[in-house]
């Protein structure tokens, strides 16, 4: 392993924008992902399938670098202590030192359960898009996007271009709530009120349903068709997938195997995206969700930073701005109480351990529940039913733990 001066964990836009500005200003840069082609989750797929120009060109400059080091495939399953991570690769354990880190662990869907949501052919909304991006043939098939925010349009373009038919897309959200969200991008994120309108424009054949949230997927080995209810209207459609998102969540689990402070389900950072532990930076959606803008500046500030450089007035501006959108986007898209009305007292909650929410219901806190069913026990470790079961009954989110992710005997074998 080549030693480098900042390693960065996570090759999307916050990670890619961070090692660029690190190269540039000539230091050694690690970047670890457990992908196997560096983009994160809007740039997914690799340089080839890169159409934005700033992945290009972040990428023309890291490619061959001789600074620049990528280790792909390579999953970090937590801390061996305070200065080292554990990674495994091809299933074995590497320990990697470092003298800074910068976290850019992105984000997560966030799941909430209805009758029939671990029907074969019902996934997030992003999990769609990942495998249509993936390859997975969808050409003639039938689909409905249901959730709220506005990864549900990314998806739904996403599927049209790649041959599907989407029969509707289903916004929780009231055409109210809508209005005043485009009114305030128009006022203030110009942009992104461009890119919306023209986003609008290529789905304008597609219905798209709002105030709406889904009542059951129905089939038998897979889903066939979605009931939906806009206000007392109940509609529905048949479809080979259903795709469900109701916004993201941060991933936070290495920042807190390293014990880095978290607020809102977020990793905390100040202004120049240090975290409270002395040589830990976090940029991107695991410091709040916001998008690609905010990755990337986030991203190039923490690196500056680390490298004892100062952010222009420019990239103060632009990190100003990306939060005031963060926040804009919060506002808009919070899930509504009223989505709770999705889960039923039999509807599973719990997908890999098939805990139904009836069984959950009587506890008071994750861990009650814990200790008298099996939430939270099977291979997600409380990732997926921990985000829902806060959302179902207030309970605080299940505490991270190493390793974060499930990993073999002989990586487990190195955890002192
Ligand atoms: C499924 C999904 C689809 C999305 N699609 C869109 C879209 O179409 N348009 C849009 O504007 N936004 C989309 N988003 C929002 C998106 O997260 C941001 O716009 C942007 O990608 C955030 O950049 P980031 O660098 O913070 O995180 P990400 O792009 O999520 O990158 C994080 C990277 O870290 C890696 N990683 C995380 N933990 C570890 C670990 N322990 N070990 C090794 N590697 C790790 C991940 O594999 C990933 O490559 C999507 C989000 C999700 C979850």
């Amino acid at each position: 392993m080549r030693p480098a001066d900042l390693h960065i964990v996570g090759s999307g836009p916050a990670g890619l924008s961070a090692a660029h500005t690190a190269i540039n200003a000539g230091a050694r840069v690690c970047l670890i992902d457990n992908d196997h082609a560096p983009g994160g989750q809007i740039w997914r797929g690799g340089p080839d399938k890169w159409t934005d120009s700033r992945a290009l060109e972040i990428w023309k400059t890291l490619h061959a670098h001789p600074h620049f080091t990528r280790l792909s495939n390579a999953q970090v399953i937590g801390s061996v202590d305070c200065n080292s991570l554990l990674l495994e690769v091809k299933d074995e354990p590497v320990r990697v030192d470092f003298e800074r880190l910068l976290i850019c662990s992105g984000a997560r869907e966030l799941f909430l359960p209805f009758p029939g949501w671990t029907l074969p052919g019902v996934t997030g909304a992003g999990g769609l898009q990942a495998l249509i991006k993936g390859g997975m043939p969808v050409q003639d098939r039938s689909i409905v996007i249901a959730g709220s925010g506005p990864l549900l349009l990314a998806t739904a373009l996403t599927a049209m271009e790649a041959g599907a038919r989407v029969e509707a897309i289903v916004e929780h959200q009231g055409l109210p709530q809508l209005s005043s969200f485009g009114l305030e991008l128009l006022l203030r994120h110009r942009e992104k009120f461009r890119q919306a309108v023209s986003l609008f424009s290529r789905l304008r054949k597609i219905p798209y349903l709002t105030g709406g949230r889904i009542v059951e997927a129905r089939g038998l080995d897979a889903v066939q068709s979605v009931v939906v209810r806009t206000g007392r209207r109940q509609q529905e459609f048949a479809c080979d997938f259903l795709a469900a998102g109701f916004g993201l969540v941060p991933n936070i689990d290495l920042a807190c195997s390293l014990r880095c402070d978290t607020a809102n389900d977020a990793v905390v950072v100040d202004a120049l995206q240090k975290t409270n532990r002395p040589h830990i930076w976090a940029a991107g959606e695991c410091t709040g969700i916001g998008g690609v803008d905010k990755a990337i500046i986030e991203g190039r500030i923490a690196a500056l930073d680390a490298l004892a450089m100062l952010p222009s007035a420019q990239d103060r501006a632009m990190l100003r701005q990306s939060h005031d959108f963060a926040a804009l986007l919060a506002r808009s898209f919070k899930p509504d109480a009223s989505l709770r009305e999705m889960c039923l007292p039999g509807t599973i909650v719990c997908r890999c351990e098939d805990v139904a929410a009836s069984s959950l219901a009587p506890h008071r806190s994750w861990r009650e529940a814990k200790l008298a069913t099996r939430v939270g026990m099977g291979p997600c470790q409380g990732k997926t039913c921990g985000a829902a079961c806060q959302f179902l009954f207030g309970w605080a989110p299940p505490a991270s733990r190493i390793p974060i992710v499930p990993a073999s005997a002989a990586a487990l074998s190195q955890i002192e």
